[in-house]
């Protein structure tokens, strides 16, 4: 017998790692964020920021949950989502015949501005203030403010053998703390030295086309030498979005395994990168005398797709997606941003 196509549930449980109600949290997340954007008349972070609302609510009825969920928030966002494309059109139409640049953008909104526009509110220039994330917590926060030097440094992560990361290029430029890296390992170290694995998520918020690590939750988890699942992930959700910071992947170790992605790793990567396309799998691996870290993302669609048709659980082989791409990558545009002020909330 033939069953439609429709029907089948080509997301199996192994792509349920996050609930259904996290994907919603995140779309409305997106709703506000677009709002202040579309307030501060920042067009080209508006721009962004609909694209993955548009994106996400339309992977969102890939989940296994979704033919349950509540009818009333589905026909809510099914509106929206009609109405943010349509604005999404619009604004892109305007950029293609003005703005092809922020610089274009800020010029314009800078004369809008100098016409006596009394409402209008000038976008911040491109200087970038990190240190907007304050904030306080009943969680045991640990916060970490770097020295700004005179000029800001940042170090590319290059793309090395896994790939070139060329499926990569319609995502935003990312920037994370190394300092950030090394304290999670720092904070992992009594699992590593038990030959078990720790795991953290992160935290970014969006500045003028490039989003910015800026917090690193380490949930309660389960660990094994192996393996590691955050607990809970409503609880840490919460501390994201009570400080509007978007989930940008994860970091984990591998206290006796060298620096890869395992088969369970990727589909948690695929849950990461169905809700943003920048989302990042960063592995700590130690003991790795060639490599002891990495910053992966699954390529897209190589990647995704051989992810998203998988339904097995536990550790598995996969097979190569048909576009001749390795199933995952490293990051070609995350970059290591010495001036970033970041945030540990350690749950556990
Ligand atoms: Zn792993
Ligand atoms: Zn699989």
């Amino acid at each position: 017998m033939e069953i439609s196509s429709v029907s089948v549930d080509v997301n199996g449980k192994s792509n349920n790692r996050f609930p259904l109600s996290l994907y919603f949290k995140l779309a409305n997340q997106l709703i506000k964020q677009a709002k202040v954007f579309r307030d501060e008349r920042n067009i080209i972070d508006l721009c962004t920021i609909l694209e993955r609302y548009c994106r996400l609510v339309s992977k969102i009825p890939q989940h296994s949950s979704y033919s349950t969920y509540s009818v009333q928030e589905k026909l809510h966002h099914n509106k929206v989502h009609q109405e943010l494309t349509t604005e999404l059109e619009n604004l892109k139409s305007q950029l293609s015949h003005g703005f092809r640049t922020q610089k274009d953008q800020e010029v314009y909104n800078e004369r809008k501005v100098e016409n006596g526009g009394a409402e209008e509110t000038k976008i911040q220039s491109s200087t970038i203030n990190v240190n907007c994330v304050t904030q306080s917590s009943p969680f045991p926060v640990l916060t970490f403010i770097q020295s700004v030097p005179e000029a800001v440094q940042l170090s590319h992560i290059a793309a090395s053998d896994s790939g070139d990361g060329q499926s990569q290029s319609s995502c935003q430029d990312v920037h994370i703390s190394v300092r950030l890296m090394e304290d999670f390992l720092e904070l992992a170290r009594d699992n590593t030295n038990k030959d078990l694995e720790t795991c953290g998520v992160l935290g970014a918020f969006l500045k003028n086309g490039i989003f910015y690590i800026t917090t690193l939750i380490i949930p309660k988890q389960e660990t094994t030498s192996s393996s590691c699942q955050a607990l809970n992930e409503e609880e840490i959700y919460a501390v994201q979005s009570e400080h509007s910071l978007f989930p940008l992947g994860w970091i984990h170790t591998h206290p006796s395994q060298s620096c890869f992605m395992s088969s369970i790793d990727l589909h948690t990567q695929y849950c990461y990168q169905l809700m943003l396309p920048e989302a990042v799998a960063i592995v700590m691996a130690p003991t790795d005398s060639t490599r002891n870290y990495g910053i992966f993302r699954l390529s897209d669609p190589g990647g995704t797709t051989v992810l998203k048709e998988c339904q097995e659980r536990g550790f598995h082989p996969h097979k190569e997606p048909s576009d001749g791409s390795p199933i995952y990558e490293d990051c070609s545009n995350v970059y290591v941003n010495p001036n970033l002020r970041f945030e540990i909330f350690d749950l556990r």
